[in-house]
């Protein structure tokens, strides 16, 4: 039986998951991250063995990873300096592609998930942090530099001061759409708008209820994530953008932003659809296994 493996390195445990041609999930296994490279290297050996004594050779295998450089992880201290691609493909002496996490769920998206059947997918992550992967026809388009898709470091669109305030982040900028729209910009929002402390999941829950304050801060950030998806629409153009994260099943977000992005498109009436993700926690390893097929 033809099967693809994906391996997943998160920030605390290596994920591995078969999957048969049809994308269907045979098996998953999870092993705590461990201390040394040698010891990490051992534990994604051990990751695919069980996996292959279970479902035979895979015919291939990708690696889904938080970040584009295969050999900079801050999270992994000992990966710096290492090249953990080429030795991986010494361990299991094949071809094993390596895709960041955003570009291996849009991957997962495109071919298996909501964006099945769509030439152009942008896979938008909207959570904790704001990030993206663009596939089209068929394949992850990483970009020279691994920044493809990167709209969390963009400056949003169109600001005005009501968009929340332009805090300083991570990557060394300020007004960064990331800052703007993940978790922490929505509850921000509402503490401003409303002067209580609510986080994004009670907020969803507020406005499923009818509160009329919760339904104000959504409306509010509808318009800014509207803002924020004129980056992807004027970059990238894509038939679809299928959105995973924390903050995908706020109410109303499928309805109220397309409604809202024509204002600030070039032109009025985008037709890109606008739509949740189908996978949520396996994406990235899914994705993984489609990067090894198609590599
Ligand atoms: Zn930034």
């Amino acid at each position: 039986m033809e099967h693809a493996i994906g391996l997943d390195i998160g920030g605390s445990k290596i994920a591995g998951a078969a999957f048969d041609e049809k994308g269907r999930e045979l098996a998953q296994i999870a092993r705590p991250i461990p201390d040394s490279y040698e010891d990490f290297l051992e534990t994604c050996r051990v990751v695919v063995w069980q996996l292959e004594q279970a479902h035979g050779q895979a015919d291939s295998i990708g690696v889904c990873a938080p970040y584009a450089d295969a050999n900079v992880c801050a999270n992994l201290p000992f990966l710096v300096g290492k090249n953990l691609r080429r030795d991986l493909e010494i361990l299991f002496s094949r071809s094993v592609p390596f895709g960041n996490d955003a570009n291996c769920a849009a991957l997962a998206e495109a071919l298996e998930g909501a964006g099945k059947n769509h030439r152009a997918v942008f896979g938008l992550i909207m959570g904790t942090g704001v990030g993206g992967g663009f596939v089209l026809n068929g394949q992850v388009w990483a970009g020279t530099n691994g920044l493809c898709g990167e709209i969390g470091h963009m400056a949003l669109p169109y600001y005005e001061e009501s968009d929340g305030e332009r805090v300083p982040c991570g990557c060394g900028q300020t007004g960064c759409i990331e800052k703007l729209i993940a978790g922490a910009a929505l509850a921000r929002l509402y503490q401003t708008l409303t002067g209580r402390e609510a986080d994004a999941k009670q907020i969803a829950e507020q406005a499923r209820r009818g509160d009329a304050d919760a339904l104000r801060v959504l409306d509010r950030y509808y318009t800014i994530v509207a803002k924020a998806m004129i980056a992807v629409l004027h970059s990238f153009d894509p038939d679809i953008i299928t959105v995973s994260g924390g903050l995908n099943s706020l109410p109303g977000l499928y309805e109220e932003v397309p409604k809202r992005w024509g204002r600030y498109a070039v032109c009025k009436n985008p037709a890109t659809k606008f739509v949740p993700a189908t996978f949520g926690a396996t994406a990235g390893v899914r994705g993984a296994a489609l990067l090894g097929k198609n590599g």
